[in-house]
């Protein structure tokens, strides 16, 4: 219990951290390119917020959200995605007020009560984006390529980008009419899920993860054949922009987000090798939701990233991030006199930059060498009571094995180079 963390998290260790920071950097960098600003809201939000923000007929709120009253009587849920949260602090700071069109972006942990298996965790991490302002299909477009341009630049060019519109609030009354009337003799054999989604929201059973039902809805009317002409010429026109920009895509009719607040574009980005867990990224267009949230009506859009299945991925391919090994210093001493001056001369040669490092443990000069070789050391620093007698020191080119004589006064001037 104790030596165990809860089923579904994850230790991200010192030596793997370093795929993280790649990731992480590279995701920065094309946000400051592309002009998302950062936006870091609370882990934790009012629960009223996900069931208005993320829709009480979906999954996430209807089995996977973590809920708890806090010691003040307050319903509180631990945030499962970032989108609502967004829009929240976009109303509540006014943000419409200082810029008509805002591009954010945010990245960390997420908490859903999802069943653990490869790429699906209780908590995982996302990195979004949402642009809130425009109705435009560029802004679609805008955020479909930000995405790929971050999975090109990590190797991962060869992921199939899928695209649908799911229209206006219009068109999906006139389509849900239809798939009722598809689904009404086909009750009896979808999922009890889907029973009950049949009355509350039969779009989502186009969404069901059962075989089964899959199967059923297969042949059941797509939204694209209800669309009105303004989604159907929003939907032309994203795909134009798509090919202005070389964008491999396919239109596949059956996607459908889970999220009740998307209009027009849905889209996912995925990679087949990840089996069940093969979206790596899912997004689309949600006019509705920041009104949903009592704000002025807003249209939006944008997606979430899933950090550990674009770590995956590359894994499943092969592909290994150029995370930096070594270190530039090593300070090896012997005796307590040595060991002080090396502390000091450690603590300077940090001050300029190096990453410098020493043993802790009063150990064998022998076994020091062998502990800067294993850090990858370039240069060792060897400090004995007789250098510093002679105010002295030695470096060490690891790699030539070649050594000189230093003084002390010139050692750091002599390091930094
Ligand atoms: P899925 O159908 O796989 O459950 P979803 O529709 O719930 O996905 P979104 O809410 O759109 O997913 O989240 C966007 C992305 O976040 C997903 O495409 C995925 O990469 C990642 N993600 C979602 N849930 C998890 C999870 N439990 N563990 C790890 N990553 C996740
Ligand atoms: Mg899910």
């Amino acid at each position: 219990m104790l030596t165990n963390g809860p089923r579904g998290t994850n230790d991200i260790l010192p030596q793997e951290v370093g795929k993280w920071h790649i990731l992480e950097g590279k995701i920065r960098a094309w946000c400051e390119r592309y002009r998302f600003g950062e936006i870091r809201t609370p882990i934790f939000e009012h629960t009223e917020l996900f069931l208005r923000g993320v829709g009480e007929t979906t999954d996430i709120v209807e089995k996977e959200m973590y809920t708890f009253t806090d010691r003040g009587d307050r319903s509180i849920t631990l945030r499962p995605e970032g989108t609502a949260s967004t829009v929240r602090a976009f109303l509540q700071h006014k943000l419409a007020g200082q810029a008509p069109l805002q591009k954010m972006y945010y990245m960390g942990p997420m908490f859903r009560y999802d069943r653990p298996q490869a790429g699906r965790y209780r908590q995982f991490h996302q990195f979004g984006v949402e642009m809130l302002g425009s109705s435009e299909a560029i802004a679609d477009a805008e955020t479909i390529v930000i995405a790929l341009d971050i999975l090109k630049e990590l190797g991962l060019n060869d992921l199939e980008v899928h695209i649908n519109s799911i229209g206006c609030p219009q068109c999906r009354q006139v389509h849900k009419e239809k798939l009722m009337e598809f689904l009404g003799d086909r009750l009896s054999e979808l999922c009890p899920d889907c029973v009950s989604r049949f009355e509350r929201n039969p779009l989502r059973i186009l969404d069901c993860k059962n075989k089964k039902c899959q199967a059923i809805v297969s042949d059941a009317p797509a939204v694209m054949t209800c669309l009105c002409d303004e989604c159907r010429t929003h939907f032309e026109k994203l795909q134009s922009y798509l090919q202005k920009l070389n964008v491999k895509y396919e239109v596949d009719t059956n996607l459908v987000r889970g999220l009740d607040y998307y209009t027009k574009t849905v889209f996912e980005i995925m990679y087949s090798g990840l089996g069940a867990q093969s979206t790596v990224c899912g997004g689309g267009r949600y006019d509705g939701l920041v009104e949903e949230c009592g704000g002025p009506s807003t249209p939006a859009v944008g997606f979430a990233m899933g950090l550990e299945r674009v770590l995956l991925t590359l894994e499943k391919m092969d592909i290994q991030l150029a995370v930096p090994q070594g270190i530039d210093l090593f300070i090896a001493s012997m005796g307590e006199e040595a060991q002080v001056e090396a502390f000091s001369l450690l603590h300077q040669c940090r001050a300029h930059g190096l990453k410098a490092e020493m043993d802790y443990r009063k150990r064998s000069l022998k076994a020091q060498m062998k502990q800067a070789n294993k850090l990858g050391a370039e240069k060792v620093v060897i400090l004995g009571e007789e250098e510093l007698n002679k105010g002295q020191a030695i470096i060490r080119l690891m790699e030539t094995g070649e050594q000189l004589e230093v003084e002390l006064s010139q050692l750091t001037e002599k390091l930094k180079g």
